[in-house]
């Protein structure tokens, strides 16, 4: 007998632009949510189109302290950075980043994209790293769509891509220092999924598409909404009503809260003030590196 977390609020994503161009969705940071520790930002990017010859997307930026997580539904990304890393995101692809001690880096749409145009679509995900870690190396862990495992229950009308955590029995191949859970789910209408989720950790679900009942008290939840469940309770309960006619499309984002002050100011997410000063400081001397043309 599980006992399921309640809902603790439902917050709408909000259009604007990023980067150079990029429209996006933001889940939060927003007026009234600035992080949902251990989670510092959530974006979905797009639905967008891009037309041929636009560069919309991230040009050359940093980040120190924290990990992004970037996840691709349709479309193409290409990313280098100042360690001469380069590669290119596809649909179903994840790049998990840890930037760690900092790095330069690029997120543009990919080449055969920016010649033909096309359709965007995909999330970015901030991670806290807790202040022992927040300055190891960068590093990358690059999952191509064909190796993250999709499970399926018994009835035929939940299926997960499995990230990182576990889920009916399948675990995701992200590792990580501190536990998080990263799920792509689809439930079919009358499906319905209850996912282990540790008492005390932080969860949300991010509404791609459809409507869901997250509680046994709230009515249902439209898409570009946020769920945030409350701590307690051991699961969180994922429904699709009978009646909706449309697939449940859903990211579900777990993790143990660090309780750790937070400063940040953009790209750099440190503990205080001064290991802020510090990161625009390396950063303008050029200590995160550059990204050369032709890299
Ligand atoms: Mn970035």
């Amino acid at each position: 007998m599980t006992n399921t977390k309640t809902i603790r609020q439902i917050l709408p994503s909000i259009r604007a632009t990023e980067g150079d161009g990029m429209v996006i969705h933001r889940a939060f940071p927003g007026s009234s949510v600035s992080e949902i520790d251990p989670f510092l930002l959530l974006d979905e990017m797009g639905p967008l189109e891009i037309q041929p010859g636009e560069r919309k997307g991230f040009p050359d930026h940093p980040h120190r302290g924290f990990e992004t997580v970037t996840y691709l539904l349709e479309g193409e990304m290409e990313h280098r950075d100042s360690s001469g890393n380069h590669g290119v995101l596809r649909p179903g692809d994840v790049q998990w980043m840890t930037a760690g001690s900092g790095l330069v880096h690029s997120e543009m749409p990919g080449s055969n994209m920016i010649r033909d145009g096309g359709r965007l679509h995909g999330f970015q995900l901030w991670i806290n790293l807790p202040r022992s870690q927040k300055m190891i190396p960068p590093h990358y862990q690059e999952l191509a769509s064909s190796r993250i495992p999709v499970a399926r229950n018994a009835a035929g009308d939940v299926e997960v891509k499995v990230i990182s955590g576990e889920a009916l029995g399948v675990r995701g191949p992200i590792q990580s220092e501190n536990p998080i859970v990263y799920m792509h789910f689809t439930i079919q209408p009358g499906g319905e999924h209850v996912q282990p989720i540790p008492a005390g950790y932080t969860a949300i679900a991010y509404l791609i598409g459809g409507e869901g009942i997250f509680d046994a008290k709230t009515g249902t939840a439209k898409a570009r909404k946020v769920i945030v469940f409350a701590n307690g309770g051991d699961s969180v309960l994922l429904s699709n009503p009978a009646g909706s006619g449309e697939t449940l499309n859903l990211l579900l984002l777990a993790g143990k809260p660090l309780e750790e002050p937070v400063a940040r100011y953009g790209p750099f997410v440190m503990n205080t003030r001064e290991e802020l000063q510090q990161a625009f400081e390396d950063y303008r001397s050029g200590r995160m590196g550059t990204i050369s043309p032709g890299d």
